[in-house]
């Protein structure tokens, strides 16, 4: 086994971000058969095939053959540990596609080369500007009409406000899809696929001079032309790709490929490992400090928590993002939140079909710790004789809001329990209207998935019947400014605007539209409004 520091310089931990169908999937099982660690694709996530995803375990996900939680893939390439963490992206959107982001160290997004940048690509990428890590982006698709190659990166830059760097050019798209130009190598990569789904084929490398003439036989001439023109714009602006703007977020590297076709993927998963860092620090909150993934002492924090892993029990698995040293199956640390040491007993991984217990894992890695129930999102387990403590994981506003009411009153204890319980573990967002008390509760989300489950798990775990009315609200903002300095019930905002406390008792608003939320601001110069719970 290499030593402590070797095994954490080869991890790369990362998540794929992307609007729905924009291939993420389709890019994920490419990047998994492409190192053997499945035999066939369509098991990623069973969307359309009957196998089921690796963290299918709710009855709402067998139903739908979706997943609901993200999971995390491991495997080895290239003398690299790679760990992906898969965000839930379709109707299962929810707060842990964010939350998982806060697990990563850099994101790889993907674009529909027809499409350019989507609604759910432009909040998922907001989220990972939150942690400044770098973000690479595939165009993906070419193999179909695509739109210009110039254009879509003009559109990232104006849309995201991140910077581009292509690192391969497209040339052509659709029936006229040739191949990718490596402006590293200086050297085409033909396309030579009939576009067929799954083609394992390899692909014909040339390598070829712009301008020489065996390259306008395999492209074609008026395609090496183009080619010539677009390389000759591209090396005119003359940059280098500036690395350090990359680490930060400030400078995206662009890949150009057909996931589907197989083209592009196997030398994007190669740069990328070259280019993507090994696991990052994150802050000590005790001392402001960064604490150093290599140091020998543990660390880690709870990013999401997932309930009934077993029907037959109310245990939790809570997945741990590995921060510093060495986690040993077993283990004794100290949880932080808790004040307490624990055995740290059950490390599970989800890998492929089976949930393997895994006996170490190192910084950059996720385990998922057994919990009977002690552990809340943004906990930290550390051990040494100097204790860290990482930031909160910041509360994403919720989209869309729904009142829950108990529908049998003589169940209220159930009723508060289940709904205080599920809010702590990060299932869901509750508000309470000052003044009334918890029979009705407002409830916020950003996937419509995480209501249906609520509603499910109220009645099968704590035995409750709700029922459930939608609400207006569209756009909520936390009040950042200190409640003493203001009377709450004075704000000037518009009619249907309601003013409601969070679980932790901060208080917010919940417009029905950006209009209001833009007279809320206008109005009240004083108060400092902001989008995410508890982001310093
Ligand atoms: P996700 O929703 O982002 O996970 O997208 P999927 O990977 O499920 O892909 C959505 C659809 O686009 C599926 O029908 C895929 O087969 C298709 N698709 C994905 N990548 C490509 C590609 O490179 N070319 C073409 N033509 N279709 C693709």
């Amino acid at each position: 086994m290499a030593p402590l520091a070797d095994q954490i310089a080869s991890r790369r931990t990362f998540a794929i971000i992307s609007h729905p169908d924009a291939g993420k999937t389709t890019l994920t099982e490419k990047l998994l058969l492409y190192t053997g660690s499945i035999q066939t694709a369509g098991s990623v996530k069973g969307k359309s095939s009957s196998k089921h995803a690796v963290s299918d375990w709710m009855d709402i996900e067998k139903e739908r053959g979706i997943s609901v939680t993200s999971s995390v893939l491991q495997f080895t390439y290239d003398g690299c540990c790679v760990n992906i963490l898969d965000t839930p992206g379709h109707q299962d959107f929810s707060e842990d596609t964010y939350r998982t982001l806060m697990a990563a160290d850099a994101a790889v997004m993907v674009i529909d080369a027809a499409k350019g940048v989507e609604a759910q690509t432009k909040k998922l990428f907001k989220v990972c500007t939150l942690r400044h890590i770098p973000i690479f982006t595939f165009v993906n698709k070419l193999d179909r009409e695509a739109r210009d190659p110039f254009d879509l990166m003009e559109e990232i830059e104006s849309v995201l406000g991140i910077g581009t760097y292509p690192m391969n050019w497209p040339i052509g798209c659709g029936q006229n899809f040739r191949g990718v130009f490596n402006r590293r190598a200086r050297r085409v990569i033909a396309f030579e696929g009939d576009g067929h789904a799954n083609a394992t084929k390899k692909v014909a490398e040339i390598e070829a001079e712009l301008g020489a003439p065996e390259l306008g036989e395999l492209i074609g001439e008026a395609n090496h032309e183009n080619l010539m023109d677009d390389i000759e714009l591209l090396d005119g602006a003359g940059d280098e790709l500036d690395y350090a703007a990359v680490s930060c977020g400030k400078l995206s590297p662009v890949f150009f490929g057909s996931a589907l076709t197989n083209f592009g993927v196997e030398p994007f998963l190669k740069e990328f490992l070259r280019l993507a860092p090994s696991p990052l620090p994150y802050t000590d909150t005790l001392t402001g400090e960064q604490v150093d993934p290599q140091r020998d002492d543990f660390s880690g924090f709870v990013f999401k928590i997932q309930a009934n892993m077993d029907k037959n029990h109310r245990d939790r698995i809570a997945f741990v993002r590995i921060c510093s040293g060495k986690f040993e199956r077993g283990m004794e640390a100290f949880h932080m939140q808790g004040g307490k040491k624990l055995k740290l007993a059950t490390g599970t991984s989800l890998m492929a079909d089976d949930r393997a217990i895994v006996d170490e894992a190192y910084a950059g890695d996720i385990v998922g710790l057994f919990d009977p129930g002690i552990f809340s999102i943004g906990d930290t387990v550390c051990t040494g004789k100097t204790h860290v403590q990482f930031p909160e994981i910041p509360t994403f506003a919720p989209e869309m809001f729904s009142r829950i009411t108990q529908v049998n009153t003589l169940k209220r204890k159930q009723f508060v329990k289940g709904m205080e319980e599920l809010a702590q573990e990060g299932a869901i967002q509750i508000f309470r209207e000052p003044g009334f008390g918890m029979e009705s509760v407002i409830v916020g989300v950003v996937g419509v998935l995480q209501l249906e489950v609520l509603e499910q798990r109220l009645k099968s775990e704590y035995g409750v019947e709700v029922r459930r009315t939608g609400l207006p609200y569209t756009d909520v903002r936390w009040i950042k400014t200190d409640p003493k300095t203001f009377e709450f019930s004075s704000l000037n905002v518009t009619r249907d605007t309601l003013k409601v406390e969070d679980m932790r008792g901060r208080r917010l608003l919940l417009f029905t539209s950006p209009w209001n939320v833009n007279w809320a601001v206008d109005k009240n110069p004083d108060i400092e409004l902001s989008e995410v719970g508890n982001w310093e």
